[in-house]
């Protein structure tokens, strides 16, 4: 098997967003788009004292795509405009599908909020095809322990969210090809995966330092692969943790604006006013 070479490296910037920092290596200015991957944020770790975090992230609408919440640290609620409530905790996934359109505010938990503790989550936009874009919204909330922690290679311990590895499967449910993992590994560890050959590939280094080809990449960093291959490979010189994604691209055209993913520019204009006139739905919260 092939070892995939790097294509681009891209380091996240961070800004303020509501009551979090946040960082974004997905997209900059060396990374773009890694189709079917949009944009990811990184918040946290960030510890907080008992009654400090209050702050919920207001109501706020989502069409075309879906945005997929990795929570490694913390408790989240999370309300939306078709009456839906559920709770996340340290370990869990939520995967939702936005579809033709819904409203939801997210926020640490009542629990998280009076007891403190630390928050650390990646949120990922990830698009839909054309054919999708349009689908009834839904929410997958994963435990954390219906998600098969694999470990193969010596100190890499990997729990797959989506797709097929190793004769396991992920239990998120995808509308293209998607495989996912948060992975952890000390140091010393050689890294080793295998993805298909025609899967767009990047990796996100929360935490640690690794090599892979004659780089060295530290955390915070994002490395984008190129396609010549099936395997990434990385020898961990600092214990840590990353996000494997790997998927099959999405050849569409795309049109984009705030949280509004569609393929031609009249579309956004329709999504825009969709939500202005209440047609996704409304939330007080
Ligand atoms: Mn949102």
């Amino acid at each position: 098997m092939k070892t995939r070479g790097i294509k681009n490296i891209s380091y996240a910037h961070e800004f303020q967003m509501g009551a979090m920092r946040v960082k974004q290596p997905l997209p900059t200015y060396s990374i773009e788009q890694v189709s079917p991957f949009i944009l990811l944020h990184h918040a946290g770790p960030e510890h907080y004292e008992p009654g400090q975090y209050k702050e919920r992230l207001g109501p706020h609408p989502h069409r075309g795509f879906e945005p997929v919440t990795f929570l490694f640290s913390g408790k989240i609620h999370h309300r939306d405009s078709l009456g839906n409530e559920g709770f996340i905790q340290s370990g869990d996934v939520q995967w939702m599908t936005a579809g033709k359109g819904i409203i939801h505010s997210e926020g640490p938990s009542e629990e998280f909020a009076k007891e403190g503790g630390t928050l650390e989550l990646i949120q990922l936009w990830i698009n839909l095809p054309r054919e999708h874009k349009m689908t009834e919204p839904k929410y997958q909330d994963i435990s954390s322990d219906k998600m098969p922690v694999i470990e193969e290679e010596e100190g890499v311990k990997l729990k797959l969210v989506s797709g097929e590895y190793k004769g396991q499967t992920g239990p998120a449910s995808t509308f293209t090809k998607i495989l996912s993992m948060m992975v952890e590994f000390d140091e010393g560890a050689e890294l080793r995966f295998t993805v298909p050959g025609n899967f767009n590939s990047l990796v996100y280094l929360l935490q640690g330092k690794v090599e892979t080809g004659d780089k060295e990449v530290e955390k915070l960093h994002m490395i984008e692969f190129d396609n010549d291959g099936e395997q990434i490979e990385m020898h961990a010189t600092e214990k840590g943790k990353l996000l494997l994604l790997a998927g099959e691209p999405i050849n569409e055209p795309m049109s984009t604006y705030g949280p509004f993913v569609m393929n031609y520019p009249g579309e956004i204009k329709q999504a825009v006013l969709d939500y202005e006139t209440g047609k996704m739905g409304s939330l007080d919260f």
